[in-house]
């Protein structure tokens, strides 16, 4: 299992951008980066693609996935526009940095549509999106553990990846697993294969459905079956990249290096613990 941060667990520490996380990344031990939308357009503004594919050759970390391409489904056309103006700019990243992956989040809020007619419409968006990104780049659809979220619990995301398509699959994010009450039943029988991605970190002990991700925590110092889910993946053969995601005010106040340190050092024993 390979060792991944997320832009996000260090967005707003003093000092922070795409150049110091990745050089804070690189210094303790992370294998991947998960690069945030924001913080590719801030770098562009006085760098250039050239420079940041550059970076990645000289160094032992790579990128590992664009985060996030948010609300890919449910949109009207003007939406659907922006959708393709986006993936048109992560296109042009990812081959330039050989990036191969985007994860999207789905649409919140989209009232009086049932879970059936919410699936059948996510699976032609992410066909349309998978032809477009072409066989060479994958999407993982990162299901949100919030009460008003279209795609909540890890069955339906499945449910809607399953369908066909090798390069779509599912970002397992165990605050959002946690939230919405994902059934472990559900993750056993899925195929390994098409967990695209791992999210790392806890949740504080809230009533369920009711926390921001301002209430995520460092992994194992909240309620999350942390057990349970890695368990789940070693059986269905997952063996990817175990990366990092925490969003709390508190974490911020570190500074980044601290910040990106303790990260390190807790996502380095939670996989040594629990995939050896
Ligand atoms: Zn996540």
């Amino acid at each position: 299992m390979k060792l991944g941060f997320n832009e996000a667990t260090a967005l707003e520490c003093k000092g922070q951008s795409l150049l110091a996380d990745m050089e804070m990344c690189e210094k303790y031990g992370f294998d991947y980066i998960e690069i945030r939308f924001d913080c590719v357009r801030e770098y562009l503004k006085e760098h250039t693609l050239e420079e940041l594919a550059d970076w990645f050759k000289n160094h032992h970390l790579k990128p590992w996935a664009y985060n996030t391409l948010i609300f890919f489904n449910q949109r009207d056309e003007a939406g659907e526009k922006e959708i393709d103006e986006e993936v048109d700019f992560i296109l042009e990243v990812s081959k330039a940095i050989g990036m191969k992956m985007l994860i999207t989040v789905p649409s919140f809020d989209v009232k009086d549509k049932t879970v059936s007619e919410i699936k059948e419409e996510a699976v032609e968006r992410l066909r349309y999106l998978s032809d477009k990104v072409g066989k060479d780049m994958k999407i993982s659809l990162e299901f949100c553990g919030a009460p008003n979220c279209s795609i909540n619990q890890f069955g339906t995301a499945y449910d809607v990846v399953k369908a066909d398509r090798e390069n779509v699959g599912v970002t397992v994010d165990t605050f959002h697993f946690h939230e919405m009450c994902s059934k472990l039943e559900d993750l056993r029988a899925a195929d390994g294969k098409k967990i695209f991605a791992y999210h790392l970190n806890d949740c504080e002990d809230l009533p369920l459905g009711s926390c921001g991700d301002d209430k995520r925590l460092w992994p194992e110092e909240g309620v999350v079956d942390h057990a349970g889910i890695a368990s789940a993946l070693k059986e269905i053969g997952f063996d990817g990249v175990c990366t990092i995601e925490e969003f709390r005010p508190e974490y911020y106040e570190m500074s980044h290096e601290e910040n990106v340190k303790k990260a390190a050092e807790v996502t380095r024993s939670f996989v040594q613990k629990y995939f050896g």
